[in-house]
């Protein structure tokens, strides 16, 4: 076991990377974080900011020699990276997991292999393979194989002139076709997996999405009891087939009633961030507890639970002059007592980048989406899609 005072490593400086920091100080760890945005929100707060590339291997060499183990907050850490690191120090999860996570195709080929349900698809490399291989797949979302993120990296296409259009404007990047599903719903579960195989999973969660960014996130998901433990079952099966340790995301459709495995993500997700609030250990504290080879802490939940995103749209007034930059009125949110509010310490909001989060606790799911509705309404979100 790596106890306190020993200190740990994060690549990536996002809010996940800030919330492991803020998680494991709390337990009694110093963090090292590596990021090159010297104003990364996790940077701002960790015990030292190596500001570097992910494959300056001056300042691996660095974070390798004064950590003890260290976990990635970004899927796109290249894998050479973490490869190299586990020469020196524990890296969890593996390169190998995360690898799979980075890359559309490999995530969607590791599904196929391990009979697990997904959408049709088929990998594009060149226009070739679009003439090809997209039978049966229109409508389809073609998505580039890496890097993409809230949306960004994806066009919906009718049929293969759009999907020619689409791929050419990727600029002929290796991408994946796949079909367009008629979704009922979209859930997530959020798991911990530890060096013995032993998983603990958070409650099954209902998202919903505006313009491609995740907007509410429910808990209790508002479905079946049985479909709420499939999830948390197909989602410890991936874990399982991964090999993985660390805090595990898995986002799901629902279609025609049955669960379709959308894609996964190698570190605490945004629909777990009411796991901060709502659950007896955090999906943070999970991280670190993993990480360090502690046992599991428990992942109940003790609340129902709304969270809501807070992009940087917000920041912008609209008048009949053009948008105005402002700082939200936060007094607005404070007013609700039973509301956790989240503020990344982003130094500049742009349109659609994620700023901060609420969390509204209660009872029932219901009551919690209905609080946290009046409560977006009073800082000024409109329900517009
Ligand atoms: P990102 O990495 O941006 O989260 P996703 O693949 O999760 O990419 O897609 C973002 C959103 O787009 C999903 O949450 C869902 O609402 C919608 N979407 C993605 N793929 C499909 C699909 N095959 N059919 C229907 N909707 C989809
Ligand atoms: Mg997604």
């Amino acid at each position: 076991m790596i106890l306190p005072p020993l200190t740990l490593g994060m690549l990536g400086g996002g809010q996940l990377g800030r919330f492991f920091v803020a998680a494991a100080h709390e337990m009694g760890y110093p963090v090292w974080i590596l990021d090159p945005d010297p104003n990364s929100p996790a940077g701002l707060i960790a015990d030292r900011h190596l500001v570097a590339a992910y494959d300056d291997y001056a300042a691996l060499d660095e974070l390798a020699q004064s950590c003890a183990a260290i976990s990635t907050e970004f899927e796109n850490v290249p894998a050479g990276t973490l490869d190299y690191l586990d020469k020196f120090t524990a890296v969890r999860p593996s390169a190998k997991a995360v690898s799979v996570c980075q890359n559309r195709i490999a995530e969607k080929n590791f599904l196929r292999e391990n009979d697990l349900p997904h959408a049709d698809f088929a990998a594009v490399h060149c226009e070739q393979d679009l003439r090809e291989g997209s039978t049966g797949l229109f409508p389809g979302i073609l998505k580039v194989a890496r890097f993409g993120y809230d949306g960004k990296g994806q066009a919906v296409v009718a049929g293969s002139d759009e999907a020619l259009a689409a791929f050419q404007h990727f600029k002929g990047e290796t991408c994946v076709l796949e079909e367009k599903l008629m979704l009922d719903a979209e859930l997530s579960v959020v798991l911990a997996r530890d060096e013995g195989g032993r998983i603990a999973s958070f409650p099954t969660v209902e998202n919903s999405h505006r313009k491609g960014i995740l907007d509410v996130s429910l808990v209790p998901a508002r479905t079946s009891d049985a479909l709420r433990r499939r999830a948390a079952d197909l989602a410890g099966k991936i874990a399982e087939r991964l090999g993985y340790i660390g805090t595990l995301a898995v986002e799901f459709f629902v279609v025609g009633g049955e669960l379709v495995i959308n894609e996964m993500a190698p570190r605490p997700h945004n629909s777990g961030h009411y796991t901060l609030d709502g659950c007896i250990s955090s999906q943070f504290e999970q991280q670190v507890r993993a990480l360090c080879g502690l046992p599991l802490g428990d992942a109940r939940a003790h609340s129902a639970a709304a969270m809501v995103n807070l992009l940087g749209d917000l920041w912008y007034e609209s008048a009949p002059a053009g948008s105005r930059y402002r700082e939200p009125d936060w007094s607005k949110l404070f007013a609700f007592p039973g509301l956790k509010l989240h503020l990344y310490g982003k130094h500049h909001a742009r349109p659609g980048r994620k700023m901060g989060h609420f969390t509204v606790l209660d009872t029932d799911p219901d009551r919690a989406r209905e609080k946290a509705m009046a409560a977006r309404a009073a800082i000024g979100i409109s329900d517009v899609p």
